[in-house]
Parts: C-alpha cells; sequence; structure tokens
C-alpha cells in the first residue's frame, strides 16, 4: 500500500465497468473477469474502437465520461464474483499518478482479485503499478494507427514494462506487412518472440477470418503467439461485453 493507504472516496474518470465477461484477446483470452475503462488517451488511433474515452471533438465527454468514487467501482467491478479485474481505457496508465488509482489497486488486491492492465506501452509504470499488478497487456501501436512515430513508440516506456517481468505484448495487424512490422519493432525493443501476441483487426467475424489467411502463418514463423478476438466471435460489435 502507499503511505497514504487505501480511502475508498478517493474518484477516477471512468467511462464504464462491466461483467463479468470473459478477456477477448491475448494470453488470457477466455478468463473469466469484469473491466474498468478509465477516461483519456494520449493517442489518437484512427481505427480506435473506444473513442469515447478520449475524442472530445466526436463526443462531448461530460457526457460519456464520470467522475467516480473508488468505492462504487469496486462494488461495480467485484459484483459476481470476477476472479480477475482488467483495468482498461483509452489509456489507463495516464491516471497511475493519482491517489483514486493507488486506492483502486490497493482495494482490488485486498479483495483478492488477479489485476491485468491494458496499455499503449507508452507510459512506464511506477514503483506502486508495477509491483500491484499483475500482468501487463500491452499493445504498442504500428504506423497504420496513425498516431506520429514518436508519439506511439517510447523505447523508455517500453523497456521499464519489459523490466517488470510482467508484461506480454499485443499487436494488432492487418496483413503481411503489419506481421513484419511486428518483427522489426520486436527486435528493435528487444521484445521476445514468445512475449508477443498477434491479433487481427477487426470488429466482425468475417474482417477477423479474411485476415487470419494472411497473418497466421507468418506469424507463427516468426515464433509469436496468436490471438483471436473472442468477445467479437461471441457478441459482435456490442459494446460493454
Ligand atoms: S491507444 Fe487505444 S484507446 Fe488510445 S486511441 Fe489508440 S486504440 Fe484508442
Amino acid at each position: 500500500m502507499t503511505d497514504r493507504g487505501i480511502n475508498t472516496t478517493d474518484t477516477l474518470v471512468i467511462r464504464e465497468t462491466f461483467g463479468p465477461t470473459v478477456q477477448g484477446e491475448g494470453p488470457s483470452t477466455g478468463r473469466r473477469c469484469s473491466f474498468i475503462r478509465l477516461g483519456g488517451c494520449n493517442l489518437a488511433c484512427e481505427w480506435c474502437d473506444t473513442p469515447e474515452t478520449w475524442d472530445g471533438d466526436r463526443f462531448d465527454l461530460r457526457q460519456t465520461l464520470t467522475r467516480t468514487p473508488v468505492a462504487e467501482i469496486i462494488t461495480r467491478a467485484l459484483k459476481d464474483d470476477p476472479g480477475m479485474v482488467v483495468i482498461t481505457g483509452g489509456e489507463p496508465l495516464l491516471h497511475q499518478r493519482k491517489d483514486g488509482w493507488h486506492s483502486l489497486l490497493g482495494a482490488l488486491i485486498l479483495a483478492g482479485v488477479e489485476i491485468e492492465v491494458e496499455t499503449n506501452g507508452t507510459q512506464e509504470p511506477e514503483v506502486h503499478t508495477a509491483r500491484w499488478v499483475d500482468r501487463f497487456n500491452v499493445s504498442p501501436k504500428l504506423a497504420h494507427a496513425g498516431d506520429p512515430a514518436d508519439k506511439r513508440i517510447r523505447p523508455g516506456a517500453l523497456h521499464a514494462l519489459l523490466e517488470t517481468r510482467k508484461a506480454v505484448f499485443k499487436f494488432v495487424v492487418r496483413d503481411l506487412a503489419d506481421v513484419q512490422e511486428v518483427q522489426a519493432f520486436t527486435a528493435a525493443h528487444g521484445i521476445p518472440p514468445h512475449l508477443v501476441w498477434v491479433m487481427p483487426e477487426g470488429t466482425d467475424t468475417a474482417t477477423l477470418s479474411a485476415r487470419w489467411g494472411e497473418i497466421a502463418d507468418p506469424a507463427i514463423t516468426a515464433g509469436f503467439n496468436l490471438s483471436h478476438r473472442l468477445h467479437v466471435a461471441i457478441w459482435g460489435d456490442e459494446k460493454g461485453r
């Protein structure tokens, strides 16, 4: 715990909580869990599937985001005993220097649930975050996301996440060229292939299935793991599942 302890009247800006459901992506695919989706992001990916967490041009963020007490977030996230809680966004590590973040992690630890954090890999985990989180699902963005390279690639943050020994790396790819970009990216940043999950981009099963044909074999040959998008296969593009 931090010196100040847990204060569940602390707040965080969230988009939503939902679950129990299942983790749809990465090495925890199929694990029963609940999600806490925080607001705000430092990137602006062209194909982002949660722009309502950060895009003030397209959404009224005063409507889509709510400052919520940690006690309420915890109650909602732990409903029906999910076993694992995934903290996502937006970019959740933008919140990690706030009191509400420390109280949230502390309360989840006291509840005995596993904590997974999904991050875009541009933020260094601070000491308490690195200690308390069980797994970082790091999803660096490739060129097709449209963000400038110096914003989406932060070598210091990638190195710090690797140093926690709790990070896996998940890349959204569309075609063979993207798989090759993942190879170059991971080699440049010292990310071992066995920590890499490659996942097709798409929000419907037809698109996902079509992309597997081009990416699956080259990804396996490169030493990477594959990840489906299980929630898309089950529920399509439905929000909050
Ligand atoms: S990093 Fe994630 S949340 Fe942020 S814009 Fe990109 S896809 Fe969306």
